[in-house]
């Protein structure tokens, strides 16, 4: 049984269809890319697995426990957090105050400081600017701070919505960096990203989506070399 398991799953908004049937797994311990074009259903996929929307079929399995028809706080409360995409910061509070809100569902303040104290670790800017509004931050740093965000709850799925979006390539290295260590300490990660290259490059198993359903899987090597993927995602197929 795989950590997380995505079977057969529909999501609608409305009379639209976004996700026609995506399925796929991320072992404990994996970082799992989802690939593909814009408007594939992959936001939809995440937000669906966070529980802020329903499955109209399908299943999500957490450790074997169906989670799809838990509210969002309980599947947070079971360690799936989710970095969505476009941030969503709160502009007018600062650092400290938008990383505690990651640690909102917690009471243990001696840990919640630690893990503070670990995320200035491994992004000093953050560190050095706790005091800052967020709203300021370029956005590098923003997504820095989402991410720190995300980590507060002590995720064991750490849910990661385009991640790149609008970095320099050198700000997306270091994110990706982060990515790898977060792996090496323990997290799962789920990783969109509309830059499948980077992506792949780093993930253990990945999956394309198209048009709402899951068309390709593989190694994040083997979708790298497949010609498929090249012609459809890396640009020069
Ligand atoms: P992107 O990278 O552009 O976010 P995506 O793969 O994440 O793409 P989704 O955002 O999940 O794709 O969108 C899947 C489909 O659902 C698209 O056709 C999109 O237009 C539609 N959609 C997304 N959000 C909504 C919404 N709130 N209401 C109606 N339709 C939506």
């Amino acid at each position: 049984m795989s950590f997380l398991e995505v079977r057969n799953l529909t999501v609608a908004y409305g009379a639209i269809q976004a996700v026609r049937g995506v399925t796929f797994s991320v072992e404990r311990g994996q970082i799992v890319s989802l690939i593909g074009s814009n408007g594939a259903g992959k936001t939809t996929t995440l937000r669906t697995i966070s529980g802020l929307l329903r499955p109209v079929t399908g299943e999500i399995l957490l450790d074997g426990k169906p989670i799809h028809r838990l509210p969002a706080h309980e599947i947070l409360g079971l360690g799936v957090s989710h970095s969505p995409e476009g941030r969503r910061l709160f502009a007018r509070m600062t650092v400290e105050e938008n990383l505690r809100l990651g640690a909102y569902s917690r009471h243990d303040e001696a840990g919640i400081v630690a893990d503070l104290d670990r995320i200035y670790d491994m992004f000093p800017v953050l560190g050095q600017r706790r005091r800052n509004k967020a709203g300021l931050f370029s956005g590098g740093e923003q997504q820095m701070l989402a991410i720190g965000r995300a980590l507060m709850s002590q995720p064991k799925l750490l849910m990661l919505d385009e991640p790149s979006m609008g970095l320099s390539p050198i700000m997306t290295q270091q994110i990706f960096t982060t990515v790898q260590e977060l792996r090496e300490e323990g997290t799962t990660v789920l990783l969109v990203e509309q830059n499948a290259l980077s992506a792949l490059a780093l993930s253990d198993h990945g999956y394309v989506i198209d048009l709402g359903r899951t068309t390709l899987s593989g190694t994040g090597r083997e979708l790298l070399a497949d010609p498929r993927v090249q012609e459809a995602y890396l640009g020069e197929g």
